[in-house]
């Protein structure tokens, strides 16, 4: 059997440890356009970003552990098309990879800003290494650094950065941060954190256009000018689709997987910030996490070697900003209703979701115990009373 894996980061690597801890014999190789064996992502907008973490740490497996699985990485070339008749591949180097089966692990780039002057040098994103590498070269005190976005990547750069002195302002579009994956609770707890950290924060400003001469010197929004020496958006990602597109495959803001990781061609598997795929709460979702692209790669290995089984595990989610850890499971949905357990003022409290009654999701903002049992109590899709999970004087470990 030769299986093709297309995409190498953190759902490939999973894939291939899946695959070689299974015994896979076959031929395997891994195509990846960045020049880099698999990393992790996360560190490059906290620990690495704040210089805090060597690059060697940021490598998913040590070099030898893909000779020992029989695996071919292929970095550096992109999967430039392919012809599911053939079951080939065609790579941008013109090499040509025929595959039995494959697996797309292409993940997500970013979402470039649409306005006027977004291609001034200064203007910065953050997905890969050498993205975060060359935004750290312009961490210097004094700086002022406008953030674009109020998302995760907005805000854990705005948090870093702090530390080298920069002077910062968080433009948001909507009327508060992490509209798309936090609850008001959570927002309005961090807006206050970052203000107490000297972080401006404008809600409800849209940045419309960048401007400059031949660097970047300000951001306008609808309500203003505000200067800045360097742009970073983190304005949301994109789904790398279009190759499975073309060749025909089903997508829909991802490429359309069943529960076993298969698209609509039996012969070829997506996982990851990719897909389009069923959730633990049985609906479509669209996950960018760790989680999801470690998971996901287990059930699709297996299924490409002709073991499925379904992915049914509970999403979670992590992010650090300064002294704060948030850990997040479960999905909210509009209409979930909503119970604070602890004092957000304390900094150290939780949030959980109740749908129908039933647990259905959880932030915990350093409170790992309310984690913890709040995953659990999702996966036993518990009922819990609101004033029971309010009343921090049961243990987070006999709530439910
Ligand atoms: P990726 O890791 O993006 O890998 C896809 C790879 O495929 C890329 O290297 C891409 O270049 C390559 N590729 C795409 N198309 C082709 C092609 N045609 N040919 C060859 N190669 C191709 N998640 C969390 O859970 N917690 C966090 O705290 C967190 N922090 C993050 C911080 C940052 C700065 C970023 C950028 C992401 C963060 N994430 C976090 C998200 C997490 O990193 C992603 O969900 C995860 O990397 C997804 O893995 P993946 O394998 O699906 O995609
Ligand atoms: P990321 O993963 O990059 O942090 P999110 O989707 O979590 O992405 O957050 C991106 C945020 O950027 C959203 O809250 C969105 O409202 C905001 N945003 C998008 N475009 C603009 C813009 N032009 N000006 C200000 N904020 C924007």
């Amino acid at each position: 059997m030769r299986f093709v894996i297309i995409g190498a980061g953190q759902a490939a690597a999973q894939a291939v440890a899946t695959l070689a801890s299974e015994g896979f014999s076959g031929s395997l190789t891994v195509v990846g356009e960045e020049p880099y064996p698999p990393y992790q992502r996360p560190p490059l907008s906290k620990a690495y970003m704040a210089g805090d973490f060597v690059r060697e740490r940021l490598f998913l497996k040590p070099e030898a552990f893909y000779a020992e699985s029989h695996c071919e990485l292929r970095l550096g070339v992109t999967a430039a098309a392919i012809d599911r008749a053939a079951k080939t591949v065609t790579l941008s180097s013109g090499d040509t990879l025929a595959y039995d089966r494959l697996l797309f692990a292409t993940g997500d780039r970013v979402r470039k800003l649409p306005c006027p002057g977004a291609d001034l040098p200064g203007v910065y994103y953050l997905r890969g290494i050498d993205d975060s590498d060359a935004l750290r070269r312009h961490l210097v005190a004094g700086k002022k650094l406008a953030v674009v976005g109020g998302g995760y990547i907005g805000l854990e750069v705005a948090a870093v950065v702090g530390k080298y002195g920069l002077h910062v302002t968080v433009v948001e579009a909507m009327d508060r941060l992490m509209v798309r994956s936090a609850s008001p609770q959570v927002s309005e707890f961090y807006r206050k954190l970052h203000e107490s950290h000297g972080v401006d924060i404008r809600l409800n400003q849209a940045v419309t256009a960048v401007e400059g001469k031949s660097w970047v010197e300000a951001v306008a929004t609808g309500q203003g000018r505000i200067p800045a020496d360097i742009v970073v958006a983190g304005i949301g990602v994109v789904p790398n689709c279009e190759l499975a597109l073309v060749a025909g495959l089903a997508c829909d803001n991802g490429i359309v997987v069943d529960e076993f990781g298969a698209t609509s061609d039996p012969d070829i598997f997506a996982a990851g910030d990719c897909t389009n795929h069923v959730s633990f709460h049985g609906k479509r979702v669209r996950l960018e996490s760790v989680q999801n692209a470690i998971d996901q790669a287990k059930h699709a290995a297996l299924a490409m070697l002709g073991k499925p089984t379904p992915y049914r595990e509970v999403p979670w989610f992590w992010s650090d900003q300064y002294d704060i850890k948030l850990q997040i499971a479960g999905l909210v949905q509009p209409g979930d209703t909503a119970v604070v357990r602890g004092d957000p003022s304390t900094h150290k409290f939780s949030v959980f979701h109740l749908r129908d009654g039933i647990v259905a999701g959880v932030e915990a903002v350093n409170a790992a115990p309310d984690y913890i049992a709040g995953r659990r109590l999702i996966a036993a899709r518990a009922r819990v009373a609101p004033e029971r999970i309010a009343d921090t004087s049961v243990p987070a470990k006999q709530l439910g």
